[in-house]
């Protein structure tokens, strides 16, 4: 990796996050292949794409649950990808949630939410706790807090991880295909909680195959394909007159599916 660690001026502002050159291969297998992209304060990114093109792999840079080969990922200026970064910190800053939800099974609704915050001795017990039933308020989930979390739908389970996210006051929130693993008609409760924390103003970046999410809550919409950002734009650029026929023949395959 280059020692290039000044963020380029072009980039700064109210930028969240800058990635630039990002290279990561598992084996021979090259998976990013020079992902450049920015996603601004506020800003709602999508990223679309067929499955094994990048996607998850991407979002893990992010936060370095992946340590990219090659490139930077600046947060807020802070290149990532140097030597001297607190990774414990940054994740704390950087929320996720996962297709799997990654709940603590043995623990209830609130101590899933409380336990982080009160571990790494960022808020005393009862403050989490007053800060955990705000945001399970917010998630629709306040009635359940002190449920098992065994007994929770996936819909349920998704919210309150959403909830658990939140409780760190994160700066963004991740979420990779945070409804792929739940049943049809319960996609909707979740999209909605989701849709709500865009209009509260959360920067987000989100992982998914809802179009229809996509079209009406991003405002901008990256196309993944085999390691790289194929094509990106408002949702009304890419959905309506997308530019390269990879992404026309994507969004058909999507949209004759599901439609
Ligand atoms: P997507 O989320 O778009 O489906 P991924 O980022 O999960 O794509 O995966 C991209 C490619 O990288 C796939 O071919 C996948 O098999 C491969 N891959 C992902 N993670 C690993 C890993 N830890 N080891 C080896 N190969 C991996
Ligand atoms: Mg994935």
């Amino acid at each position: 990796m280059d020692l290039h660690t000044q963020q380029p001026a072009a980039t700064s502002g109210e930028h969240v996050i800058v990635v630039e050159g990002l290279k990561k291969s598992f084996g021979a297998h090259e998976v990013l292949r020079s992902i450049d992209f920015h996603v601004d304060r506020g800003e709602v990114v999508t990223i679309i794409g067929a499955s094994g093109s990048g996607k998850s792999t991407l979002l893990r840079c992010l936060n370095l649950l992946e340590e990219p080969d090659a490139g930077h990922v600046w947060f807020h200026g802070r290149d990532l990808t140097s030597e001297d970064v607190d990774v414990n910190r940054l994740r704390r800053s950087i929320g996720m949630v996962f297709q799997s939800f990654n709940l603590f099974a043995n623990k209830n609704v609130l101590d899933n939410c409380t336990i982080a915050p009160v571990k790494l001795k960022l808020m005393s017990k009862r403050e989490a706790e007053a800060t955990a039933l705000g945001h399970l308020e917010q998630v629709g989930m306040a009635d359940f807090a002190s449920a098992d979390v065994t007994r929770l739908s996936g819909g349920q389970k998704q919210r309150v991880a959403i909830a658990r996210a939140l409780c760190m006051n994160p700066e963004i929130m991740l979420f990779d295909e945070p409804t792929s693993a739940l049943d049809p008609e319960i996609v909707g409760e979740v999209l909605n909680v989701m849709h709500d924390l865009a209009q509260s103003g959360m920067t987000m970046v989100v992982v998914t195959h809802e179009m229809a999410f996509a079209k009406g809550v991003s405002d901008r919409v990256i196309f993944m394909d085999d390691g790289v950002i194929l094509e990106e734009g408002s949702p009304r650029q890419l959905f309506s007159h997308p530019v390269h026929d990879r992404t026309r023949a994507f969004l058909s395959r999507y949209l004759d599916d599901r439609a």
